[in-house]
């Protein structure tokens, strides 16, 4: 008697969805391999909040009873399996549902496997996700992060080819063909995409990890009062005044202390100080209070805030003044005032080579002009994807028109 426990670990609402899809997908090809299996959300995870992490899970078992028995925990606490569908999230886990960082492996049993998706190499990955003292495996599905837009999926095959990447971690749960006759069948399958299933199955990248390798840093975490050292009644106390910086030339806003949210974005500003016009825009229109008034009246965007939502670019009225970059070319959360007091001339070559990489300063979500979101998926339409409303899970795709 045996059973497989995997975890998605996605972004809320992003990626919502494309999780419940992979999740039902392994259960449903856990039934064609005569296994039994579950698939739900982890119930701290809810309400989502944009780029938040958050988590689906799916267990299959070889038998009923089995199955049963890891139904009556809260929630898995080791996983055989962790499946990643943003990269940015090997720099850790900061949900709902967990106060403090939480490496992507963290769940992970000895000799199991965290599957992902990226266009990284495993080295520059291995710089970001968290050092086990026990050996695991990291497997790759070379393929980009699949962001929607809200509440919507993106046809581009991500959940099928996890699915035949699964088959080929776990065959003794999942066989390929089960995993294909599964895909054909469900509501949003086809023939298409259990060839997309087989090819990941084929194009897998795996490599042991051995104990100690990765990143050496100790995850924050944060020392949460007892029930009794709470205070009486429920009162939420509102958030302090900030404080001057530099005497009072600037202004460093008060912010929650618990909660950092780097974790909850997939891109970062970069701000060009030499030609930011102190308009205001972006401390006005941040939703997270992330901006420093510096002394000499610019502003900078505090890493440990920014979810990453991209409105400052989108508002700064001056062209490249504030660029969106993709997480993971980005190595600490230090200040970029403070780079560029120290160093004009070094912080502009930094600036100009993260601002000028095509691949990270692709948007991962959210819009840059208006259409933008039509035109991808006119994209994915022939690259061979189907329609939107095809893949809409639940009963009312059909009454929907594209
Ligand atoms: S991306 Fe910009 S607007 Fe959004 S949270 Fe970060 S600093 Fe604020
Ligand atoms: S919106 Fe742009 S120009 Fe205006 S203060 Fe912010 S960075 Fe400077």
């Amino acid at each position: 008697m045996s059973a497989l426990i995997s975890e998605v670990v996605y972004r809320g609402i992003f990626q919502k969805n494309l999780a419940a899809r992979i999740v039902r997908g392994i259960v449903l090809s856990a039934r064609k391999s005569d296994r039994w299996g579950i698939a739900f959300g982890r119930y701290g995870d809810s309400p989502q909040r944009n780029g938040i992490p958050a988590k689906d899970f799916a267990i299959v078992a070889d038998t009923k009873e089995e199955l049963e028995q890891n139904m009556a925990r809260y929630e898995p606490k080791h996983v055989d399996v962790t499946i990643c569908i943003d990269d940015t999230l090997s720099k850790g886990v900061e949900s709902w549902a967990w106060y403090g960082l939480q490496p992507i492996n963290r769940l992970t049993v000895p000799n199991g496997t965290v599957l992902m998706t990226s266009l990284q190499s495993v080295d520059d990955l291995l710089g970001d996700i968290h050092q086990k003292d026990a050996p695991w495996k990291l497997s790759l599905i070379r393929a980009k992060t699949s962001f929607s837009g809200l509440w919507v999926y993106k046809e581009d095959h991500t959940e099928v080819r996890v699915l035949g990447a699964l088959a080929k971690i776990a065959p003794s749960f999942l066989t390929l063909d089960a995993v294909c006759q599964a895909i054909k069948e469900m509501e949003w399958g086809s023939d298409l995409k259990a060839a997309s299933a087989r090819k990941a199955y084929e194009r897998l990248e795996t490599r042991e990890i051995k104990p100690g390798a990765g990143n050496p840093e100790t995850p924050y975490s944060f020392e949460m009062p007892r029930w009794w050292e709470m205070r009486e009644g429920v009162t939420i106390p509102a958030i302090p005044i900030g404080k001057p910086k530099e005497g009072g030339k600037g202004y460093v806003p008060e912010r929650n202390p618990y909660f950092k949210k780097f974790t909850t974005r997939t891109m970062r500003p970069v701000i060009d100080f030499d030609t930011c016009v102190k308009c205001n825009l972006c401390w006005i229109a941040c939703p997270d209070s992330v901006f420093d008034v510096m002394p000499d009246g610019t502003f900078d965007a505090n890493m440990e805030a920014c979810c990453g939502c991209g409105v400052c670019e989108a508002v700064c009225p001056v062209e490249s003044c504030i660029t969106m970059v993709n997480e993971s070319v980005f190595n600490d959360h230090a200040s970029q005032w403070e780079m560029w007091r120290k160093d004009k001339a070094a912080y502009k070559v930094w600036l100009t080579d993260k601002i000028g990489n095509k691949k990270a300063t692709v948007r991962s979500h959210g819009f840059r002009f208006r259409g933008q979101y039509e035109e991808e998926l006119k994209a994915d339409l022939d690259a061979g994807g189907v329609a939107i409303t095809a893949g809409i899970p639940g009963e009312n795709a059909k009454h929907k028109t594209v």
